[in-house]
């Protein structure tokens, strides 16, 4: 039997992808193993969004490299494939730095695996192409016993690529223009999924809210629409989306959060910075206030709703003031999580062009502040369950023997001890204490379960 070791870097679009490519490779009789060192097949699905996760690849690649001169000296091929940002963005140039990458291929193609992989035996092998055919179209099924053993939850990609081009990010470069998914392609796969087990589905795309995919009706349809109509699904209780535009978040989709009670009450809405001078150079198309103001009409549809963000410190010219401006965005919205970065200047973007580039010590140092202070409030978010009951969705094993872990609506990752309750189930649990990255709790009879 042939196996294959996938490695996904960076956001949840590759582990998506990842998934996709292992359904490709099932059908050409591949199983997937945890470790490089048995694989014939070892893919690098890379990302390209900081200067890091791109040298990150080179770094793993050099010890691939090593891996596949050993097991070739005990007889044994292996075929080296990296796939991902990195690959749509430096394609040849990845084989020129480490000769041992048989196989370079851009996120678009991937329904071409094995022909491409067919063509690698021979000689090394770029597709970087940008097909006018549906990758969608042609990616496999997985099947049932594949979705469950992924688990309870599910990414959906139903949109790619990204129009918004702010100054900083590779993503228009990378993954390109705007794509929605039809919807009954998107319906398609939702219910193949709900159908093995799945309950809790992730819907993805690099600016998922601008989503206007062709409908049932053939019009174009809204995120809020489409998940309205997902909502409908047998067998799927929760819907989560990510990650969205400040600028795309539409009076259908905050509607949606107050009526839906399959939408959950998180989400992810990146604001990068807190200052206007900063969000305008970053082209992000959108103000403070009116990021504020976007907060208050989805916390009066929702008012319960756990609001996590983006953060970009050491954007070139950033000031002091600036910075304070962010962290005054931050101690008024009060988000339960958040990312943040150094910027990393990326080539090809308009923000590597810009000479004020801040000192790596500035940026270290409102890094600390900054993720301090978001880490305060988390903290805070946390404690306030305590006491609370919150319907859990049991995902997977805990920590220690006995121990079932999921998650409350909110993200938050719960541990409960349990022998009656199995993954899978979603019960109401009574939080007991918060720990520091996980919250502890009972979960209670079924029949209070019932009230
Ligand atoms: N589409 C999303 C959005 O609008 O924010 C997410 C895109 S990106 C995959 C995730 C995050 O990486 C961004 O929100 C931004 O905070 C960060 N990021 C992107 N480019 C960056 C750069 N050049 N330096 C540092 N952080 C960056
Ligand atoms: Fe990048 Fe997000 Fe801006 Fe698009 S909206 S350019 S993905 S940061």
């Amino acid at each position: 039997m042939k196996k294959v070791h996938i490695k996904s870097y960076g956001c949840q679009m590759n582990v998506y992808d990842g998934q996709r490519m292992a359904d490709v490779l099932g059908q050409e009789g591949y199983v997937e193993t945890a470790t490089p060192e048995d694989a014939d097949l070892i893919l690098l699905n890379t990302c390209h969004i900081r200067e890091r996760a791109a040298h990150k690849v080179y770094t793993e690649l050099g010890k691939l490299r090593d891996l596949k001169r050993e097991r070739k000296a005990q007889g044994q091929e292996t075929t080296l494939v990296v796939a991902g940002c990195v690959a749509q963005a430096e394609g040849a140039e990845i084989q020129r730095r480490q000769p041992a990458v048989d196989l370079v291929v851009g996120p678009q193609t991937y329904h071409r695996l094995p022909a491409l992989l067919a063509q690698a035996k021979a000689a090394r092998v770029v597709d970087t192409e940008l097909p006018p055919e549906d990758k969608f179209d042609h990616l496999p099924a997985p099947k049932p016993a594949a979705i469950l053993a992924r688990g309870v939850t599910a990414f959906v990609t139903v949109q790619e690529g990204c129009d918004k081009f702010c100054a900083f990010c590779v993503v228009p470069y990378t993954r390109g223009a705007e794509f929605s998914r039809p919807v009954a392609q998107i319906l398609a796969e939702t219910e193949r999924l709900a159908a093995a087990g799945v309950q809790d589905v992730t819907l993805l795309g690099q600016n998922v809210n601008a989503y206007h995919g062709e409908g049932t009706d053939g019009r174009s349809w809204s995120l809020g629409r489409l998940m309205r109509r997902i909502a409908e699904i047998p067998g799927i209780a929760r819907i989560r989306y990510t990650t969205s535009h400040p600028r795309d978040m539409d009076e259908e989709l905050i509607g949606a959060h107050r009526e839906l009670p399959q939408l959950m009450p998180f989400l992810h809405l990146p604001v990068q910075a807190g200052s206007d001078r900063i969000l305008e150079a970053m082209n992000r198309k959108h103000t403070a206030d009116a990021y504020r103001r976007l907060i208050d009409k989805i916390r009066a549809a929702r008012p319960d709703i756990a609001l996590s963000s983006d953060f970009i410190v050491g954007f070139p010219g950033e000031s002091d003031a600036d910075f304070e401006e962010t962290l005054r965005l931050i101690g008024d919205v009060r988000f339960a999580s958040a990312y943040s970065f150094k910027y990393s200047p990326r080539p090809g973007t308009p923000a590597a062009e810009l000479t004020q580039q801040v000192p790596a010590q500035v940026m270290d140092e409102r890094l600390q502040r900054l993720q301090a202070l978001v880490e305060a409030h988390r903290q805070d978010f946390n404690r306030a369950m305590v006491g609370r009951r919150v319907e859990v969705l049991l995902e997977r094993a805990g920590r220690h023997p006995g121990q079932l872990a999921g998650k409350t609506p909110y993200m938050q990752a719960v541990q409960i001890e349990s022998t009656a309750q199995r993954i899978g189930d979603r019960v109401m649990v009574e939080i007991e204490r918060a720990g520091s990255n996980s919250l502890f709790g009972r979960a209670l009879e079924r029949p209070e379960l019932a009230a």
